[in-house]
């Protein structure tokens, strides 16, 4: 059978590698330019490929088409191919034909890769045969076809879900829904909602859903549609028979009078984010049955992922805090509620119609002095003018950090939380996070 790649990274080179495993007749075809570590895999592999364009001779013959997940369903090799009634999955579906391993499954608008990496470390300190992957490090499809492995951990973007057929996780994660990617939804919040609750739409009723009985998309959408997992809710301000709450500063896990705590303040993540974080990634591991004292060590002791809400430095007393990965409103929200001291903030990039009335109040409380960083921070800087003392702009992150230096007093915070695209001026946001740990180790 012909398996045709829309895509050569790392989705699609590991698919190309378990198709090969498999038997399959594998082709991939990229509309740009195939980065220099994958071209040398595809070519020590004897892959057939291209790049720079689509052959639509040696793809409209596939028998099954996986589209990596930058590739939207409009480009029109897709639409051709969907019009020939070629099957176009995503990568977890692919894999996951492949392995009978245990399968979590992760998604959500903002938390996947620090609850994918808290959840994997758990398992991790318990000793369970792991793998961690999905939108996040090494391809799935790949470890799949070169190890034998118990459990999988998966990030899963709406992108992957897009693309199932019957993929099914055991346990499946849906951390909370926020409007994000409208541009690949027809600018339809709906379509987006509906894309991450796939990852229940094949679960059978032995399986699990864990959801956040805070967020009122998930609640309402799960009203109107209802799964046949079993449900079980995390929530800040609610008490359940069967989920994850907060009961007297103590987390709590409570399935089928099984019963997991420990004190908040012990957490190793900070901000109440975490702590549903922590209450999706700690129910994961009592369904898993891991034991509780591994539980607690290990949410006491992870040390983080990097640009999300990283410590960098303190200097003269005042802490600099990575948060390059806030892309969204919303998870800069959550950078700011977790800040217990005066902060100086550093926001700004490429504005995806962003509303920050959300703000204001955490804005008003915590922020004494904001400092836009763009290529064009009007927006910025009309919406805020009003609310601090200090508000300046700036195209350079060197200058938005010695800024910040002046600024900041023994005790305060200097918040890189930019709530935008990074690519105005940086490449990606591991770029814009790397840059600001430079400029502020250079102090
Ligand atoms: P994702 O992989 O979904 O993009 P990350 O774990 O990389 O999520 O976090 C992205 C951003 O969102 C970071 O700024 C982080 O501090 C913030 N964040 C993490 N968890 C949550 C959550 N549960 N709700 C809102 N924001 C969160």
């Amino acid at each position: 059978k012909r398996l045709v790649i829309l895509g050569a990274g790392e989705s699609g080179v590991g698919t190309a590698i378990l198709g090969k495993a498999k038997g399959y007749d594998v082709f991939l075809s990229d509309f740009g330019k195939i980065k220099n570590h994958y071209k040398e895999i595809l070519i020590a592999e004897d892959f057939a490929w291209e790049e720079e364009g689509h052959t639509e001779a040696l793809i409209l013959n596939a028998d099954v088409v996986m589209k990596s997940p930058g590739i939207p369903d409009k480009a029109p090799i897709v639409q051709k191919l969907i019009e020939k009634g070629v099957s176009v999955i995503s990568e977890i579906e692919f894999a996951s034909q492949y392995t009978d391993a245990t399968i979590v499954g992760i998604t959500g608008s903002n938390g996947k890769t620090t609850t994918t990496m808290l959840t994997g470390f758990i398992l991790e300190q318990a000793g369970v045969n792991l793998g961690v992957a999905g939108n996040i490090g090494d391809s799935y499809a790949k470890m799949v076809a070169q190890k034998e492995i118990d459990t999988y951990v998966l990030e899963i973007s709406s992108f992957q879900l897009d693309g199932i057929a019957d993929f099914a996780p055991h346990i499946a994660v849906v951390l909370n829904v926020t409007p994000d990617h409208l541009d690949r939804y027809d600018y339809k919040f709906e379509n987006y909602i509906a894309s991450k609750f796939r990852i229940a739409m094949n679960q059978k009723e032995t399986d699990y859903l864990i959801y956040d009985a805070d967020d009122p998309v998930s609640v309402d959408w799960l009203n109107k549609h209802p799964v046949r997992s079993k449900l079980l809710p995390f929530s800040l301000t609610q008490e359940f028979e069967n989920g994850a709450f907060i009961k007297d500063n103590n987390l709590v896990v409570q399935i089928d009078n099984n019963t997991f705590t420990m004190t908040t303040n012990n957490l190793a993540l900070k901000g109440q984010h975490n702590k549903k974080n922590a209450m999706a990634a700690s129910t994961v591991a009592n369904l898993l049955n891991i034991r509780k004292a591994t539980i607690r060590e290990s949410l006491e002791g992870f040390q983080g992922v990097e640009h999300r809400l990283e410590q960098v430095l303190k200097i003269n007393n005042v802490q600099y805090i990575n948060d390059s990965k806030a892309t969204n409103v919303n998870a800069t929200f959550y950078a700011l509620d977790s800040m217990n001291d005066p902060t100086v903030w550093i926001v700004g990039g490429v504005d995806k119609g962003n509303d920050y009335r959300d703000l204001y109040p955490l804005i008003n409380e915590k922020v004494k002095a904001i400092i836009c960083l763009g290529v064009d921070n009007q927006k910025l800087m009309s919406h805020f003018e009003n609310m601090v003392d200090i508000i300046v702009e700036t195209p350079s992150m060197t200058e938005a950090v010695k800024i910040a230096y002046k600024v900041a007093e023994r005790g305060d915070n200097v918040l890189l939380s930019p709530a935008c695209a990074s690519f105005d001026l940086f490449e990606n946001y591991e770029d814009r996070g790397r840059q600001f740990k430079a400029a502020v180790r250079n102090l």
